[in-house]
């Protein structure tokens, strides 16, 4: 560390999803100290895997991660063989669930790509060293030398001049500044059915798919589904392709308790379906696993930064639904503006407080806008509702502008 009052800089980074790592590449790229802690262990931390679209913060990806990486994203697509800036991979559509008509064909102001969260993980992991089996713990301050200490589960410990909580939705970092009841998640009142289908049969495969070749959403009367393309090892064999199906509805479902009871309910459903949705479903194997993903979200309210000590980014700082595909994008701009502003403190020496806060109040503010556009957007998942909901209002646009 430095003379008293003024430690050099050292960022400890908490979670390696890829805001922590996009950090980590960013302050790498600057040649400002940082170390990197995740709580799992290697191998857990590829087994959650779905896309994301990746629109407006696309040019800021490109800027954080050095060339040599950032010549490589479209490994991280779901199809690498595709076109993502090609018509009609570059839009999205909206379905009527009912009818099956296409009621909206939509693209972006600039490029947009579609990308698997493990592979652009594993992209962003690349040249960069993680201390896995670290789970923080608790936060201490020392007012004297003007450092903080990350302590871990494991009992190790950290000192530097920063803590960023990039730890995702449920982050320790979040509940030691707010503490366990304001700093935590707040579960969705909806029911989110998400699935990975593969089709043996090709002929069903490329039916299914034929809805769009990366993403489409469809609107029905009681619930919306999400269709993307997953992964397509081999694009010449629909058997091999990997489609990610979500379907997703008002209220908790405590109704159903077994699969039996869960693949009853998901055929019911999808039985009021156009096709190709109706049979994207109903073609699954009847004892496949039917699993509820639990989404939780924080709106963000202003945090002490202790004296420009400790911030947020990333989930951890803005938790938000899935429902307008803008919680990577919001990452990746957090991301970017932390590296610009440790930047700024490396010139200035002295300003790390105020720069930080700054940095902070304006994660607060742009996130806080999005979160609650994309809870708006959650509740509006109905066809009526949804033709009248932020994804119609909006698009994928960047709404803090
Ligand atoms: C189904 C779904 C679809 C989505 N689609 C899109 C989309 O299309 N577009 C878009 O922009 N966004 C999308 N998102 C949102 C996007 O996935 C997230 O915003 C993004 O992945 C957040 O990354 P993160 O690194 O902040 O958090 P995470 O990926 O959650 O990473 C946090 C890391 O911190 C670690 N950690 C947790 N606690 C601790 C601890 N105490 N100590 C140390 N480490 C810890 C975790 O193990 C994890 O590795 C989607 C999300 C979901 C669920």
């Amino acid at each position: 560390m430095g003379s008293i009052g003024q430690p050099s800089q050292r960022v400890l980074i908490i979670g390696a999803g890829i805001t922590g790592l996009l950090i980590a590449q960013g302050l790498e790229q600057a040649g400002i100290p940082y170390a990197v802690f995740e709580s799992e262990d290697a191998s857990a931390t590829r087994r959650r895997e779905w896309t994301m679209v990746v629109h407006w913060g696309l040019p800021l990806l490109e800027e954080l991660l050095p060339e040599h990486l950032s010549k490589r994203l479209s490994e991280t697509y779901p199809n690498p063989s595709l076109d993502y800036h090609a018509y009609p991979n570059n839009t999205h559509r909206l379905y009527d669930g009912n009818t099956g008509e296409m009621m909206l064909e939509r693209g972006v102001d600039g490029r947009i790509v579609r990308v698997s969260r493990r592979k652009l993980r594993a992209l962003c992991r690349e040249g960069i060293e993680i201390k896995f089996g670290h789970a923080l713990d608790k936060i201490v301050f020392d007012d004297v030398d003007g450092t903080v200490t990350a302590q871990f589960a494991n009992g190790a410990k950290e000192t530097g001049s920063l803590i960023v909580g990039a730890d995702g939705a449920h982050s320790a970092v979040r509940r030691e500044l707010f503490g366990p009841e304001k700093g935590s998640a707040t579960p969705l009142d909806l029911t989110f059915l998400a699935l990975t289908a593969r089709y043996s049969d090709p002929e069903k495969a490329r039916f299914v798919a034929a809805a769009h070749p990366v993403f489409c959403v469809v609107a029905a009367d009681d619930g919306i589904v999400f269709m993307a393309i997953q992964d397509v090892p081999d694009p010449e064999r629909p058997e091999t392709w990997a489609i990610q199906l979500y379907m997703n509805w008002q209220g908790k479902d405590e109704s159903t308790t077994t699969n039996e009871e869960r693949q009853k309910d998901m055929r019911r459903r999808a039985s009021k379906l156009a096709e190709p949705f109706r049979s994207a479903f109903l073609w699954l194997p009847e004892d496949m696993e039917i699993k509820y993903n639990d989404l939780a979200a924080w709106v963000p309210s202003p945090w002490d930064s202790h004296d420009g000590r400790v911030t947020l980014a990333g989930d951890a700082a803005h938790a938000m639904p899935p429902h307008r595909g803008q919680g990577l994008n919001q990452a990746i701009q957090d991301a970017q503006n932390l590296v610009e502003a440790m930047k700024t403190i490396q010139q200035s020496g002295d300003h790390q407080p105020a720069i930080v806060q700054a940095y902070s109040d304006e994660v607060v503010e742009r996130g806080g806008k999005e979160t609650r556009l994309s809870l708006e957007a959650s509740r509006s998942i109905t066809l009526e509702a949804f033709k009248k909901g932020p994804w119609v209002k909006h698009g994928l646009g960047k709404v803090s502008e």
